[in-house]
């Protein structure tokens, strides 16, 4: 079949990790993406869906499942609603104020990644900047524990690395480094690879840190693995940037360390913009994971570990992450929604899972349908819904419905559950 002319083909926003690549195109007709990347084009594809709504495995009406889910939301103790990264924002305000109704646990995919880096935020503030900066003005990009050819292939031709913006017109004006503990796909693009041991980011960080600042009688020879010599040319590196970003990924924020690691390289950002101007921003995972911290933090005032059982928001990562809450039986109903926590949640937590009704909401099966007791399949944002997003810079982007579909969309199902929800509850 021959291919169809791009100027025949539908522009589309991807919705599969953080880069929300906007210049992706879609073909309707073959049911098939242009230009995205492998992760994307597998999204994109067609591929197994679940077919209807479900209850103990038999199939049932939407409505017949949303009456099911919302019955075990409001008979349970407290009920965990976890997931959200990859829906919309439309989708999440309604996931926040189910959770609140049925006074639940509120928690995000972040809370398994990021989320140590969001405590460092709230801790130090963030020197940041958008995505397009990065593409038209850093001449020193630092990927620090994130491995963006594996993870965001097209970021670094997007925005960081071969992209060409206004004061950026080459590959050749711009220094990349890459700090990792192996040798990732990411460091073979990198102009200067420094590999460091496990566990070492804080001590490195603070050594950059006394280079900056003059202080070089105060870093020995070598530092996690990094050779004095190296790291003053880092720092030198570093100190001359005209405008510089560091990226950095779970490699930062899930090693020893974690939420410190991300507040020691917020300060040697602040330092480095006593001399030029340097950015720092996390990587983030799925297309909307900003979204699933940043409507919560609008609405109640946190990112996620949110408990709601006591009528009003409290907030506590080591008490109301959905590890903490599963591993401690703190929970006897989950809703799932746009996350697999089966297949990536440790043991202890799957274990719990399996012993409390489950409610799933996702477009795909995946392990967690498995032990799901209501299963209700949504419409694909970005193709079948609509709704917004936020970029992991936490640039705003409307992504389309260009299909249409039997499926409901999240945003339709959540706002039948939390009708039902008000109904049962007299609240209107
Ligand atoms: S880089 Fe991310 S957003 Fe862009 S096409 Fe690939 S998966 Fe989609």
């Amino acid at each position: 079949m021959p291919e169809t002319k791009e100027e025949e083909l539908t522009n589309v926003i991807c919705t599969f990790c953080g880069s929300v690549c906007d210049d992706v195109l879609f073909d309707v007709e073959k049911y098939k993406g242009k230009k995205f990347c492998k992760l994307g084009s597998a999204k994109f594809s067609k591929k197994e869906r679940i077919k209807a709504p479900m209850i103990d495995g038999k199939e049932v009406s939407y409505e017949e499942a949303i009456e099911k889910a919302v019955e075990i939301l409001l008979n349970a103790k407290r009920p965990l609603l976890y997931g959200w990264a990859s829906t919309v924002n439309e989708a999440i305000r309604l996931g926040v104020i189910l959770t609140e109704k049925v006074g639940g646990v509120y928690d995000q995919c972040a809370s398994v990644c990021h989320a140590p880096g969001t405590l460092a935020l709230i801790e130090e503030g963030v020197p940041g900047g958008s995505l397009g900066e990065v593409k038209n003005r850093a001449d020193v990009v630092i990927f620090w524990g994130s491995n963006p050819m594996e993870a965001h292939p097209r970021h670094p031709v997007r925005y960081s690395v071969r992209a060409k913006g206004l004061l950026i017109k080459d590959r050749k004006d711009r220094k990349v480094v890459v700090v990792d503990v192996r040798k990732t796909k990411s460091a073979n693009m990198a102009d200067l690879f420094i590999q460091i041991k496990p566990g070492y980011d804080y001590p490195i960080i603070s050594a950059l840190r006394a280079l900056v600042k003059g202080e070089e009688d105060a870093v020995p020879d070598e530092v996690g693995g990094v050779s004095k010599q190296q790291l003053k040319e880092l720092a030198e590196l570093m100190k001359n940037a005209k405008y510089g970003a560091l990226l950095y990924g779970l490699g930062v924020t899930q090693s020893r360390g974690r939420d410190r690691n991300v507040e020691n390289a917020i300060k040697l950002i602040q330092l480095l913009n006593r001399h030029t101007r340097w950015i720092i921003w996390p990587m983030r995972g799925h297309y909307n994971v900003v979204g699933a911290g940043d409507v919560p933090a609008w609405e109640v005032g946190y990112t996620y570990a949110i408990d709601f059982s006591r009528g009003y928001p409290r907030f506590s990562p080591g008490e109301f992450a959905a590890n903490e809450v599963l591993q401690r039986g703190d929970c006897d109903a989950a809703l799932i929604i746009a996350s697999d926590p089966v297949a990536h949640f440790p043991k202890a937590s799957v274990a719990h899972l399996k012993k409390i009704p489950v409610i799933q909401i996702d477009p795909f099966p995946n392990m967690t349908t498995l032990i799901s007791k209501v299963v209700i399949p949504s419409a694909m944002a970005g193709l079948e819904a609509e709704g917004t997003a936020y970029r992991m810079d936490g640039i705003p982007f409307r992504v389309k419905k260009i299909i249409d579909t039997e499926y409901w969309s999240d945003e339709k199902i959540l706002e039948l559950m939390l009708e039902k929800v008000n109904e049962k509850l007299g609240l209107r």
